[in-house]
């Protein structure tokens, strides 16, 4: 696997797909410069090294349109003062002002390209679009983990116009190497726990991980279809009732592979799905009518605890609960504080795709764990097992 690392950029314009889609406020101010913090030790890299760089990157949606509103230069300034470099702008991303712009761009110096989605092109993955961005550097650096998933012209097809010379830039290639961890090369034993509302969204996932992991506890909306599955009473709980054979039929394959099944046993049940609801804990197979499970209860947590405390390895995907409503989040919250302290023993922890990333910045586990994940989709791809374009079109 080729990184940054890999090469040196003295006198070389690296060109930088970077994931500088940030969310901006009414007056165009960054609300969250996580993604641009993200990529900075890449961008430094190359300007340690006597290059200069050139950054492009997506924002919003304009689907093919230019919206000044959706301007890469709203953020320049932002980007200037995180990487500590007066960062030039040209308003486009391709054609004759770029190639001016970037034939006077010096060593140390950084350019940043205009929103790429103002073409129709980059979506497409069109070839010639993609030819015409390979014209703006040396070395192509893929450093966009949350596009990655997608065969798009600046993260996949823009590749195979620089034969030797792509490579990851240090944000993509940890991404990388934390779902190698998690998927082929971590240490036993592996678990994987897997909350959110559906079976239906996780299933791929779930078939994927079955053969990587050793314990999987499946918390959640998710619970209440495999319960009912088995007999158990539900209530008025989340169930997928046509996702029923499915879920006996992970809970056979999980017997045949050895991976031990973990499911709550006791929930917190509500008679409504609101935060003032009345609340009781209750057996997971006997949840009378009227009365839905928000969340896991104390026995299941204690036994969920033993695994993770036990784990070497540990992937966490999905909330346990509904954690977005304060009552129904302790079960989500025990879980990252186990995650925790695994990790403080020495496990390795990876959390990743949809709202597990969510929970885990808003109960402030981020440095708690050894990874969080930066792409929604993209690690839910990786997770279910699908080479993604992007990553194979660098290792190509
Ligand atoms: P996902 O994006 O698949 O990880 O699903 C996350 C969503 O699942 C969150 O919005 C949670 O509120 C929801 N969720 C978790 N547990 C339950 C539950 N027991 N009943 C309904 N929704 C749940």
């Amino acid at each position: 696997m080729k990184t940054i690392d890999d090469f040196n950029f003295e006198d070389k314009k690296a060109l930088i797909r970077v994931d500088f889609n940030v969310p901006l406020d009414g007056e165009f101010n960054v609300t969250d410069t996580s993604r641009i913090e993200a990529a900075t030790p890449t961008i430094l890299k190359v300007l340690e090294d006597g290059g200069s760089a050139v950054l492009m990157s997506h924002l919003g949606r304009p689907k093919g349109q230019v919206n000044s509103d959706m301007s890469l230069s709203h953020i320049c300034e932002k980007v200037s003062e995180i990487v500590g470099v007066q960062v030039k702008f040209v308003n486009e991303c391709v054609g004759d002002e770029v190639a001016s712009a970037i034939s006077e761009l010096q060593s140390g110096e950084v350019l940043l390209l205009e929103n790429l989605r103002f073409h129709a092109e980059e979506e497409k993955g069109e070839q010639g679009f993609a030819e015409a961005l390979s014209k703006n550097g040396d070395i192509y650096v893929n450093d966009a983990f949350g596009t990655a998933h997608r065969a798009h012209a600046s993260t996949t097809i823009v590749a195979n116009y620089f034969e030797e010379n792509k490579c990851f830039g240090y944000l993509l290639a940890k991404e990388i190497k934390a779902i190698e961890k998690v998927m082929r090369t971590g240490e036993k034993p592996v678990t994987a726990i897997l909350g959110g509302a559906k079976v239906s969204s996780k299933i791929t996932i779930i078939e994927n991980i079955l053969d990587k992991v050793d314990n999987l506890i499946i918390g959640g909306g998710m619970t209440y279809t495999f319960v009912k599955a088995n007999g158990g009473q539900v209530g008025d709980s989340i169930c997928e009732d046509d996702k029923m054979e499915l879920a006996l039929d992970i809970l056979k394959q999980a017997d045949e592979k050895g991976v031990k099944i973990y499911l709550p046993v006791d929930v917190l049940a509500a008679d409504a799905f609101d935060n003032s609801a009345n609340t009781r804990f209750v057996d997971v197979n006997e949840i009378p009518d009227g009365w839905q499970g928000l969340d896991a209860g104390p026995q299941s947590l204690e036994i969920f605890k033993k695994v993770i405390l036990e784990s070497k390895t540990i992937l966490w995907n999905g909330p346990v609960g509904v954690f977005e409503m304060e009552n129904f989040a302790k079960g989500t919250i025990a879980i990252g504080n186990f995650i925790d302290e695994a990790t403080q023993s020495g496990a390795f922890s990876l959390v990743g795709g949809g709202d597990s990333v969510a929970a885990v910045k808003q109960f402030g586990f981020e440095d708690k764990v050894s990874y969080v994940s930066t792409g929604g989709g993209a690690m839910l791809e990786s997770l279910e097992g699908r080479t993604l374009p992007g990553i194979a079109a660098i290792l190509g």
